[in-house]
C-alpha cells in the first residue's frame, strides 16, 4: 500500500484543516497540500520522466515544501533520500553518489553547498523557489501508484557517528508499521494536534510526520527552520495541543531556558535518538510535568524498537520509578526484541547485544551487501547497542558495542560513569571514553563541561565517583572542555573524543 494514500485520505476528510504552518501562520490546508503533492508527483513522472524506483534526494532544511515533496515521491513510486541540510558538501556528495539520485530538491539558501556537492555527478537540481518548481505544481494529478508493501520508500542514511553513512532501505510497509506503533505505544494523534518540527525533518521529526499526516494534524515549522529554545516556547504557547520530538541534548537546553512560559497547550514531548541521563529525565519531569515519552530506535528500525510511555514517567510512586526512567521502556508492538551474546539468547538481567525483528525492520542497506549480511543475521537486526531486560520486560541500554571500555579484562559501561558524574553539581555535560593503556588494555577518560572557571577539583570528582561506583570504573583522567563535539543531530561524537585523546595526549591536563 502506497503511503501517499494517507495524505489523500486526510485531504478528503479534513481538507479545510491546517496542514502546514510557518511559525504562527498557516500556509497550506490539507486540501492544498494533497493537491500540490499530487501535481508534483505527476511532473516527476511525466515531465521529468522518472521511472518507479528512481531515487530523489531532498537536501533541505525544515520547510513547507518538505512534506509535499516527500509524499510526491511516494505518490509517483519514487524513493525519497532525505539528507540533513547541515552536512558538509562532501558528505552530501557521497550520499547523492551512493544512492544514485537522479534528481535533488533544495532551497535557495543551500544553492552554493549543492553546487559544490553535485560536482562530477549527473544529478539535476531543482530549487523550491524556482520557476521550474512552480511549473511542476501546474501538472494535472493522477492517482498514487499502486505499490507492494516492500517497495522502498525512504533511504535513511544513518547519522554516521563512525565511518561513512549507510542507507537503510525503509519500505512503505516499514513506515506504515512505524506509524501504527506510534499510535499504540507512544502518543495519541488527531486533526486537532500540532506537531512542532524542532528537529530535522530529514531524520526523527520527518519520520514522525507520517502518523501526523495519517491523522491530519498540523505541521508547524519554526521560522528559524529548527531549534531555538525561545522560539520553541513561543510556538508551544501559540499552537493547539502541541507535540514535538527532541534529542536529549535539546531537552537539556529547554530545561535550562528561563522558565515563565505558558505550557498549557503542550501535550507531549517525545525524546530519544541518544541516551537520556536519569538526572535530565528528572529535571525534565520537574519542568514539563507528566508530558514526556521516550522512544528508542535506529535508522534500521526507524523510531521503533522500544518506548517508555508517558504513564511510566508520571508513576512516581512505583518502586522502580528511577530504574524505569533510566530504561528505554518496553518493546514496541510491531517488533520482537531480544538480547544475544556469542550466539546465546540471554534471560532477564543478562547484558548482550539488542536484536530486533518485525515489521519495521529494514530489508538491508542500499548497495552494501556485506554490511547488510553482517547486520541482519538469522532474521534479526543486530543493533550494535548493548543492554538488558529486567524481569518486567523493561529494556535498559548500556552502550554501543564500540563504546564499551574493557579495562583489565573487565567491561566498563561509559554510561554508568557518565550518570554518576552528571549528579555532581559542577558538571554540566560529560562523555566517557576508553584510551589505550599499556597496563590495563584501556583506561577510562572523562571529558567534562563544567559550570565555570575554575573547573571542579579532580580529587573532588574522584571522591564523588568512589561514593557511587566501583574503584576500577572511575576515570583515570579528566579533560575539561568548553563543549563536546556533536553531530548534526546533537549526538556526542565519541570517535572524535577518542581521536583527540590519542592525538593530543601529551599536552592535556590529567589526574
Ligand atoms: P540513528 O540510526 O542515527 O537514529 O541512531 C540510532 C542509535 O541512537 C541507536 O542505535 C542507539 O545507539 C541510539 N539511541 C536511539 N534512541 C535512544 C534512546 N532512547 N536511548 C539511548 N540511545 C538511543
Amino acid at each position: 500500500m502506497n503511503l501517499a494514500l494517507h495524505l489523500r485520505r486526510s485531504a478528503l476528510a479534513f481538507g479545510e484543516r491546517p496542514a502546514i504552518a510557518i511559525g504562527r501562520h498557516v500556509v497550506l490546508d490539507y486540501g492544498q497540500l494533497a493537491a500540490r503533492s499530487a501535481a508534483l508527483a505527476a511532473a516527476l513522472r511525466t515531465k521529468l520522466g522518472l521511472a518507479a524506483g528512481s531515487r530523489v534526494s531532498l537536501v533541505m532544511g525544515n520547510c513547507a515544501e518538505y512534506l509535499e515533496l516527500l509524499y510526491a515521491c511516494w505518490h509517483a513510486g519514487l524513493v525519497a533520500v532525505p539528507v540533513n541540510a547541515k552536512l558538509h558538501a562532501k558528505e552530501i556528495h557521497y550520499i547523492l553518489a551512493h544512492s544514485g539520485a537522479q534528481l535533488c530538491f533544495t532551497t535557495p539558501a543551500l544553492g552554493s553547498t549543492l553546487a559544490e556537492a553535485v560536482k562530477g555527478l549527473a544529478v539535476e537540481v531543482i530549487q523550491t523557489e524556482s520557476t521550474a518548481y512552480q511549473t511542476m505544481l501546474k501538472h494535472a494529478p493522477e492517482p498514487p501508484l499502486v505499490l507492494a508493501d516492500d517497495t522502498p520508500a525512504w533511504l535513511f542514511y544513518t547519522s554516521g557517528t563512525t565511518g561513512r553513512p549507510k542507507g537503510a532501505i525503509l519500505s512503505h510497509g516499514n513506515l506504515r508499521a512505524m506509524s501504527f506503533c506510534y499510535f499504540t505505544d507512544v502518543d495519541r494523534v488527531s486533526p486537532w494536534r500540532s506537531l512542532l518540527h524542532l528537529a530535522p525533518m530529514s531524520h526523527g521529526s520527518g519520520l514522525y510526520a507520517l502518523p501526523h499526516v495519517m491523522r491530519a494534524s498540523c505541521h508547524v515549522i519554526p521560522e528559524s527552520g529548527g531549534f531555538d529554545p525561545t522560539e520553541a516556547f513561543d510556538l508551544i504557547a501559540e499552537w493547539e495541543a502541541s507535540v514535538f520530538f527532541a534529542a536529549p541534548t535539546m531537552i537539556r537546553r529547554l530545561i535550562d531556558h528561563p522558565a515563565d512560559s505558558d505550557l498549557s497547550n503542550l501535550k507531549t514531548i517525545i525524546y530519544g535518538g541518544g541516551p537520556m541521563y536519569l538526572e535530565d529525565s528528572l529535571a525534565a519531569i520537574e519542568r514539563f510535568g507528566p508530558r514526556l515519552a521516550q522512544l528508542y530506535g535506529q535508522g534500521e528500525s526507524p523510531m521503533t524498537i522500544s518506548a517508555l510511555p508517558a504513564e511510566v514517567h508520571a508513576d512516581r510512586e512505583h518502586p522502580n520509578w528511577h530504574a524505569r526512567l533510566a530504561s528505554v521502556g518496553m518493546p514496541q508492538s510491531a517488533v520482537e526484541v531480544a538480547i544475544r551474546r556469542d550466539g546465546e539468547w540471554l534471560p532477564a538481567g543478562g547484558v548482550g547485544e539488542v536484536v530486533v525483528r518485525g515489521a519495521t525492520v529494514m530489508s538491508g542497506y542500499w548497495e552494501q551487501p556485506d554490511a547488510s549480511r553482517e547486520t541482519l543475521r538469522d532474521g534479526w537486526l543486530h543493533t550494535g547497542d548493548y543492554g538488558f531486560f529486567d524481569e518486567h520486560g523493561f529494556l535498559t541500554l548500556k552502550d554501543r558495542a564500540k563504546d564499551l571500555i574493557i579495562s583489565g579484562g573487565t567491561n566498563i559501561y561509559p554510561r554508568e560513569v557518565e550518570e554518576v558524574l552528571l549528579t555532581h553539581p559542577k558538571v554540566v555535560e560529560v562523555s566517557v571514553i576508553g584510551r589505550p593503556d599499556p597496563q590495563w588494555g584501556e583506561s577510562v577518560v572523562a571529558f567534562v563541561v563544567s559550570t565555570g572557571n575554575p573547573p571542579p577539583d579532580v580529587a573532588e570528582l574522584d571522591r564523588h565517583c568512589l561514593e557511587h561506583i566501583a574503584r576500577f570504573k572511575r576515570p583515570r583522567a579528566y579533560r575539561f572542555v568548553t563543549e563536546l563535539p556533536k553531530n548534526n543531530y546533537g549526538k556526542v561524537l565519541k570517535t572524535v573524543l577518542r581521536e583527540i585523546e590519542t592525538r593530543e595526549l601529551p599536552n592535556k591536563q590529567s589526574q
